[in-house]
């Protein structure tokens, strides 16, 4: 599910493999787009705000696409997807690529990005400020965590998979209101460990678990018992849920309380096994890496279910 670290993650193989390439032919599928042209260009840089990917061009201008649940780019030809669904096409000196179900396209000015952008909270993949994301988190008061935690107004980043898995790791329930979660600054700390260490890494594992099936706690739809107390999961759609996302909680490990504290205990155990663990001060809620870079990715870039 494109998230901040998948955006991070496309942001940086863009930037690796077409820095510097001239774009020879540009083809958009978008309404508002069907006459825009990127011909004879040069890609400057490629980089992602949030859940936001920004692709700069020599002429001051800067593509701005959002993916929003099914968009994806890839670097290939992709003629195995239905046309209509290639949004954009790039045939540059350094190969392809081509953008596959990118809902919200958009060409701006590159020097009105900042502005354009400015409405987001910390980005948690990029120049992230803990102190600030905590700050602005708790200002959702008494809205329910896993929907504060989609909000990118507050923080920016975290899509679907962190705002069910994060709670569920600390024990809460996503229904729980923000302001009775004394240590609300844990809860964004382990968020924020998981993203940026998953963006570095790879996989958007919540589980520390390399295998596949095994590598979220409770959010894949095929889990009918909870991994943990083995309690029936409880599913609510996209359309049962209040912030219109699918959604699992355990009735049993995510009670509601109050107030709702951090079950640090639970944290410890759930989270050992995941590389994020060494990144978290978990007594004192925050991170023991520096943040105020972005992640610096490694490895491969993944399309998913498309496959490169
Ligand atoms: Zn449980």
């Amino acid at each position: 599910m494109p998230e901040g670290d998948t955006i991070r993650r496309m942001a940086a193989a863009f930037q690796e493999r077409h820095e510097g390439a001239v774009i020879k032919k540009s083809t958009f599928r978008h309404p508002r787009l069907a006459t825009a042209s990127f011909d004879g260009r040069t890609i400057l840089s490629a980089d992602a705000r949030g859940k936001h990917l920004l692709v700069r061009f020599d002429d001051g201008r800067t593509l701005h696409a959002h993916m929003l649940m099914q968009g994806r780019v890839t670097f290939r030809p992709a003629y195995d997807v239905p046309q209509w669904r290639r949004r954009f096409e790039f045939t540059l000196d350094s190969g392809v690529v081509t953008g596959i179900d990118v809902p919200k396209l958009d060409i701006i000015k590159t020097k009105d990005e900042e502005r354009i952008l400015a409405y987001l909270g910390p980005d948690l993949c990029g120049r992230y400020d803990h102190e600030k994301a905590v700050e602005r988190l708790r200002s959702a008061g008494p809205a329910p965590l896993g929907g504060a935690l989609l909000n990118q107004r507050l923080i920016a980043g975290f899509g679907n998979i962190y705002a069910v898995e994060t709670p569920f790791i600390c024990g809460i329930t996503p229904f729980q209101p923000v302001d009775t979660i004394p240590d609300i600054h844990r809860v964004v700390a382990i968020g924020a460990a998981l993203i940026r260490t998953n963006a570095r890494l790879g996989p958007q594992r919540t589980t520390g678990q390399p295998r596949q099936r095994m590598e979220q706690w409770i959010l894949p739809s095929a889990r009918r018992r909870c991994l943990i107390c083995g309690s029936r999961v409880e599913r609510y759609s996209g359309k049962q849920s209040p912030w219109q996302r699918r959604l699992g909680v355990c009735p049993n490990c995510q009670k509601r309380r109050d107030p709702a504290p951090v079950d640090l205990d639970r944290v410890r155990s759930l989270l050992h096994a995941h590389p994020a663990f060494d990144t978290l001060d978990l007594d004192a809620g925050t991170l023991t890496v520096p943040t105020l870079e972005p992640v610096e990715v490694r490895g491969r870039y993944r399309t998913g279910p498309v496959a490169e």
